[in-house]
Parts: structure tokens; sequence; C-alpha cells
């Protein structure tokens, strides 16, 4: 069959086409990666942001598929940018695959560079869960954005977004999530983007309330359900760079301005104003430096809108895309007046090592999941946040492929509920293992100066140990997967992070490493932030023991 009629999907039910559940389950995620569903362009084996892949080519694919069927209970499988480069005799306890994604020498950490070894076929763009195999859809940021939502309005709106207005761009794979985020918190949300199908891809999966091609007939909408106090999102068919400069024309200034576009990849992420998707296809094919020339001016343009806008009273942040780092280069000298999202609003939560947990059942069956929501419901009752969380996403939520759930939880408390879904799989109360895992986005796994570690108290944010040392903990402790990763989120040469996959079988081997690698992985984002001189995350480290000789203990 050509693969561009290739339908993937991942096995169902308890029963095992590999030698063990820790590698079903990498077998299983990998699948779920390119579930139609799940990824954006699965047909390029592209999952999200921009060309974020789930393996190098076809072949690699195949090849990954049939060493994890294979692979025994004490070898480990090496993966280096999507493609199988060996198998090494390792213990029971170690990974089962170890990958790296997208690496490259610091000198030569850029798009050039990394493009012209994509073109060769040495190389792939892992993004963050993309090329290590636990990303789960739109669900997987949308805590996330709501979170940066609910404290956008804790700043700025008196608690909600009742009676805003928030205007963004880009509604792929995470950035359709804000559509969603924006009405939970009670809000309307203009969401603009150049490509028809993903805007239809978030009506169905029930992301986006309605869709129009007017731009007089989103703000009317906008108007309507602002003086109405009614949450609503709208979807806009259109440039970014054209359409703000057009609403500032109108003088149509929204209460939020940020944007979620692919701009980290000026390339195969950005679309320049005065073009179509197909004409965008064939300049990038026929001439990419002049198609990269182009969407760069288009940047400075949509950043400039945005700072104008901000100008005029917008609250304006920085949604993790590097987009003000592009338009900066571009001369847009002040771009960085407006912060980023984590400095700005998420912090705090890193700093007591959360971040974006999540767990997927690997039966298929959407009860499992609704059985662990149960679980957390009780577990974490005095938690009001986040059962409330909880009991919107059961609400709202469709599910993408394999059922997952997304929460976010601290030091401790993952620890605690790993044990807890480990034990629900051993009494048979699950119909089969489930998979734990989190963004590379997360507390103590990641340094990128523009995102997750911009503005550090101590100065620290270009220091790339910490994702280093997370990978190297979270293997030394027996997680099931590990991969570290380049060029995330906002692009090549701006962040190095890990990521981590561990198995819940209901084993007491699983049960054992799942108490270790919880805690580590979040431990190591209370340490980062205690060592960057956070008092919050001094403080966890103390209430919690967190061993830190710096600290005296
Ligand atoms: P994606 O590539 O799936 O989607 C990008 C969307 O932008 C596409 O739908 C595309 O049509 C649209 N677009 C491109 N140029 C446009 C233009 N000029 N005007 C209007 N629309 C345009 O990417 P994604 O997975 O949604 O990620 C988006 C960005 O967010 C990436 O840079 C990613 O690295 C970043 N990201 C941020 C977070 C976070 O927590 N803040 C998390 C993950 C990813």
């Amino acid at each position: 069959m050509h693969n561009m009629d290739r339908i993937i999907r991942a096995p169902r039910g308890n029963r095992l086409n590999a030698k063990g559940w820790v590698q079903e389950a990498a077998l299983r995620m990998l699948m779920n990666n390119l579930d139609p569903e799940v990824a954006e362009h699965p047909q390029k084996l592209v999952v999200y942001g921009g060309i974020g892949k789930a393996a190098r080519s076809w072949e690699s694919f195949e090849r990954i598929v049939a060493t994890l069927k294979e692979l025994e209970d004490d070898e480990t499988l090496l993966v280096q940018s999507g493609k199988p480069v060996a198998v090494f005799k390792t213990t029971k306890d170690s990974p089962r695959v170890l990958l790296a994604n997208s690496n490259l020498v610091p000198a030569w950490a850029n798009w050039d560079t990394f493009h012209e070894l994509d073109r060769k076929g040495l190389m792939m763009y892992g993004q963050m869960t993309a090329g290590s195999w636990i990303y789960i859809g739109s669900q997987g940021i949308v805590q996330g954005t709501y979170e940066t939502f609910a404290e956008c309005a804790r700043q700025h709106f008196n608690q909600s977004l009742r009676g805003t207005i928030t205007v963004t761009a880009g509604l792929g794979g995470m950035g359709g999530a804000q559509m969603l985020a924006v009405t939970m918190n009670d809000g309307v949300v203009i969401g603009i983007d150049a490509d028809r199908t993903r805007i239809e891809k978030r009506i169905e999966t029930r992301y986006c309330d309605l869709w129009v091609e007017s731009l007089d007939e989103a703000i009317t909408l906008a108007k309507e359900a602002k003086e109405a106090g009614k949450a609503l999102s709208i979807g806009l068919l259109g440039n970014a760079a054209e359409v703000l400069p057009e609403m500032l024309g109108r003088h149509f200034i929204p209460d939020i301005i940020t944007d979620q576009t692919s701009a980290h990849d000026p390339l195969n992420g950005y679309l320049p104003a005065g073009m179509t998707i197909a004409e965008g296809e064939r300049l990038r094919s026929a001439n990419p430096q002049e198609y990269v020339k182009k969407a760069k001016a288009s940047i400075a343009v949509h950043v400039q809108s945005i700072l104008d806008m901000r100008e005029k009273g917008a609250v304006a942040f920085d949604y993790g895309n590097n987009i003000r780092q592009v338009a900066y280069d571009e001369g847009v000298k002040q771009a960085f007046d407006y912060p980023g999202f984590v400095p700005a609003y998420i912090r705090p939560q890193f700093c007591e090592g959360k971040g974006p947990f999540r767990w997927v059942a690997l039966s298929g069956d959407p009860a499992d999941i609704h059985k662990t929501d149960e679980a957390i419901l009780r577990e974490f009752a005095p938690n009001e946040r986040l059962c409330r969380w909880i009991r919107m996403a059961q609400d709202k939520i469709s599910f993408q492929g394999l059922p997952a759930r997304l929460c976010w939880l601290g030091y401790g408390e993952r620890a605690r509920f790993g044990k807890l879904l480990n034990d629900m799989v051993a009494s048979g109360e699950l119909s089969a293992p489930v998979v734990i895992g989190r963004d590379h986005l997360d507390a103590g796994s990641v340094a990128s100066p523009n995102r997750e570690t911009e503005a550090m108290m101590d100065g620290s944010d270009a220091v790339a140990d910490w994702p280093i040392l997370n990978a190297l903990v979270n293997t030394a402790a027996g997680a099931s997967w590990v991969s570290v990763h380049h060029g995330g989120g906002v692009g090549m040469g701006y962040s190095l992070h890990a990521g981590m996959v561990v198995v819940a079988d209901g084993s007491k081997e699983a049960e054992a490493r799942l108490a270790r690698v919880l805690t580590s992985d979040p431990g190591m984002g209370v340490v980062r932030h205690a060592d960057a001189g956070y008092d919050l995350a001094i403080e966890t480290a103390k209430k919690k023991g967190v061993h830190m000789p710096m600290l005296g203990q």
C-alpha cells in the first residue's frame, strides 16, 4: 500500500504483540502518535508542532515496530533521530528504549544545518512529545493553556475571562487547545488560522464552537458574546499577519492578544502574508530561502501588531513559539517588551514540581480512564482546583486515539498517583496496563531561554545541564523510555529538553520503578528552581525532604 494511504492505529486490548508490557507500551504509543485522530499530518509521519515527527521515515518506522516486537525484557533499543540504530543487552530495570532527537553540536545548532541534514535523511525534528512517543493530541496542552488563561484572568480580569475577548492565531495540534481553554475560563476567543482543514479539525473534536471567513462577522459575533457574558470560540480563516493589522485599522483591540502559529520554524510552520496554502507549498519546495524571507517579514508585521495592540491596552503574552525572537532578528527591537507565559503565569507551579503529567489506557477502553478520573477525585479530594479540572475535562474533552487524561500534578502527588494506578492494574480494576508520562515542557526537564527558563531569577536561563541530568537520573531510576531532544517548542538553537515515560503494568517491579521515577523526575523541577533561588521551590524541597546538599539537607 502507498504510504499516503496508510492508516496507523495502536492495537487495543490486553493481548501482547511484544514480549513484555513495556515493549508493547512503546509500540502502541509510537503507533498512537501517528493515529489520524491524534497526528496533524500522519502520512508524512508528522505528529504536531510544525514538522515534529514520530519516526524518520516509513522504513525506520517499520524497523522500530519489528524490533519492539522482538525486544527482550533485558534489552534496550537505541533510536537516533527517529531511526533504530542498535539493540544492546542491559537489565530488566533499564529503559527498553533510549531516544535522541535533533541534537546538533551548539555552534551548528541552527535551522539551515538541520534542514540540510534532514534533506540528506540524517536527522528528523522530534519536537517534544512527537519523537518521544507520548503525544496525546490537543488534550496534552489544554490544561496548561487553561491554567495560563486562568492565571491571566486572576492577574488582569478579576478572576474570570467572562466579558473579555482574546485574539490568537494558530489552531494546530497544540494551538487548537487555546479555543477550549478560553471558553473553559468563560471568555470569548477569535482564533485565526490560514488552513481551513486545521479549523475543521478543531470543530470536529469540539475544541472550537464555530468558524467564519469574514473578519467583520468574527468581530460582530465576538462583541455580541462579550456583551452577553457568554463563552464562545470563533475560528477565523485568515493569515494573522494580515488580519491583525486589519483589526488595528478598524480600531478593534482585544482584551488579550497572543499567538501559537509554528513561528519557531519559519520554513514549515508559518505561512507568509498574501499566499494561499498551495502557493506557500510551491514556494517552499521551489525556493526555500525566499519562503523563509517572506515568512520572517510577515512574522515581524505580526509581532509589531501585537505590540501595537498592547500599546492600546491589550494584555499580551508570548505563547511559547519563539515568535518574538524571529521578529527581533528581523529588526523589531521591542519584540521582547511583552513577557513569555512561563515567567508571567506558570513558574510558581514549576517550583512545586508541577507540569503536564498524563496517563494513557493501553486497553483503548474509555472506561479505564473514567475509573482513573474517579480515583483522582477520591484521592485528591481536598485539591479543589484539580478536581474542578478533572470534572471539566470529563465533560468537555473528546479522546483522540488511545483514551488519555492529563493533569498538572507535582512532587509527591505523581508518585502517589503512580502507585495507585499500578494497584488498579494489579487488581484488575483497569483492563490493561497504563502508560504514564509528561510533556518535555515540564518543571525540571528543559532549558529554553525564550520559554520555560525565560528570566530565571539567578540568570541561569541558558544553562542546559539540567535536562541532561533529568534524562540521566530517569534512566538510572528505571523509566521505560527516555529521550533527549533539541529545538522543541522554540526551534533549532533555542532549547534542550528531555522526556520520560514509565509503564504501570501492575507488577511489583513496576511499583518500585514508578516510585523512583515519579520522584526523581518532578524532583528535578523542585531542585532546578530551588537552585535558582525561588523561595517556593526551596520551601517545597525542605518540606518534602528533597535532598539538596547545598541546602544543607
Ligand atoms: P502546528 O504546526 O500543528 O500548527 C500551527 C498552525 O499555525 C497551523 O494550523 C497553521 O495553519 C497555522 N499558521 C501558520 N502560519 C499562519 C499564519 N500566518 N496565520 C494564521 N495561521 C497560521 O503547531 P502546534 O502543535 O499547534 O504548535 C504551535 C506552536 O506552539 C509551535 O511553535 C510549538 O512549538 C508551540 N508550542 C507551545 C506550547 C506551549 O505550552 N505554549 C506547547 C507546545 C507547542
